[in-house]
């Protein structure tokens, strides 16, 4: 395995290094492009109307979007767990209920079970009576 650099990434780094246009080092962000500008990038035209940042500012620009975007991610996942253990209650609720039929089902299968031997105890009676 060779030790070069991907070409690919080599040519990344001098990118981010200098302006390809002006082989200048980069002193400012375009927050439009997205891309850093030399200082003659920034006087020319096409940056003229567009968010313009120097490079330390982007950086600490790009950490509060981070830490927004940190916060964001958290908040939303608090919701979710919110919203989870919401659902978890539902589900309780809907398993207490299920757990309250059936009771009231065993209830009413003892009745008749009572019943039942009830009417076969008073037919015997009723049986013993005759014989
Ligand atoms: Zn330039
Ligand atoms: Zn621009």
């Amino acid at each position: 395995m060779s030790k070069k650099l991907n070409p690919q990434l080599q040519h990344n780094i001098r990118e981010d290094a200098y302006c390809e246009t002006h082989l200048e080092p980069p002193q400012l962000f375009c927050d439009n492009d997205q891309v850093t500008l030399c200082g003659k990038c920034f006087q020319s035209q096409e940056h003229k109307n567009h968010v313009v940042y120097g490079i330390q500012e982007a950086a600490e620009n790009y950490r509060e979007e981070e830490q927004n975007f940190k916060t964001m991610i958290e908040s939303e996942y608090s919701m979710q767990f919110r919203l989870l253990s919401e659902e978890n209650d539902l589900n309780f609720l809907r398993l207490h209920r299920y757990q309250c039929d059936s009771n009231i089902r065993g209830v009413s299968l003892n009745h008749l079970n009572r019943f039942a031997t009830e009417l076969e105890e008073k037919s015997q009676e009723m049986l013993q009576v005759r014989y």
